[in-house]
């Protein structure tokens, strides 16, 4: 078993491992870092003010982030 499959079982949580990682390699802490920061972004629908995960909303070539403004939802029911 390799070093980092041993911690992935001993610290279930993305963020412990990473610190546990740090303390043996700095190596192996960057690899679980990005993991640990890999929980999915959120995006703030102002039609219905939630946060939202970026698959729930249409893409939009032309802005900045490349989403629609509005969750799908919106869009379709026009809640607002
Ligand atoms: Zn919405």
């Amino acid at each position: 078993m390799s070093l980092s499959d041993h911690l992935t079982k001993r610290y279930p949580v993305p963020e412990e491992r990473y610190v546990a990682a740090n303390v043996i390699s700095h190596e192996i802490a960057r690899r679980f870092r990005a993991e640990a920061n890999a929980a999915p972004p959120l995006k703030a629908c102002p039609g219905c003010g939630l946060e939202l995960e970026l698959t729930a909303f249409g893409a939009h070539a032309g802005r900045a982030d490349g989403l629609q403004v509005r969750c799908r939802s919106c869009r379709r029911g026009g809640c607002v």
